[in-house]
């Protein structure tokens, strides 16, 4: 395959390997979910499949049959947890798509009616508020 390999020393290597914490929504054995550091909107979240693969480039078609029914999962939470209108899923792949963090993730991003999107990884958000509304996601799947 073409392309740049697949490098564990990213953050969200860090974090699936429990080097860097992270405010975690759902685990199963192949997929972590997490709060995104830098949401986009109120309860911006990543949906991170353990195997390892740089993007959906090199990823393993059988991971991203695993991955997206937690994708899926994870937006209907996140729409009834934030009382969204609408979810955006993202997913970037190479710098020039916009690509900052190279293991494969899929945004997960509350939409309003009217409201554009803040920046893509632009401002911290406080660790309360994050942790606050990890808590919103997890009761909602606890639902
Ligand atoms: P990408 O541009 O690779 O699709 O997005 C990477 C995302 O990871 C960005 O939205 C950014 O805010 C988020 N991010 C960067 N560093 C961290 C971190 O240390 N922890 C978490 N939870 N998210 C991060």
């Amino acid at each position: 395959m073409s392309g740049q390999a697949y490098d564990s020393n990213n953050i969200f290597g860090k974090i699936l390997r429990g080097e860097i914490p992270c405010h975690r929504v759902y685990e199963d054995e192949d997929t972590l979910a997490f709060m995104d550091v830098m949401p986009q909107s109120p309860g911006h979240l990543l949906v991170v499949p353990k195997a390892p693969s740089r993007n959906i480039l090199d990823a393993d078609p059988a991971v991203l049959s695993k991955v997206i029914p937690v994708v899926q999962k994870l937006a209907r939470a996140a729409k009834e947890a934030f009382e969204a209108d609408g979810i955006t899923v993202i997913q970037f792949n190479e710098p020039a798509a916009g690509q900052t963090v190279y293991h494969l993730h899929f945004h997960v991003v509350p939409r309003y009616e009217g409201q554009p999107l803040k920046p893509h990884s632009g401002q911290m958000e406080n660790n309360d508020v994050l942790a606050a509304n990890a808590e919103k996601i997890i009761g909602e799947l606890g639902n």
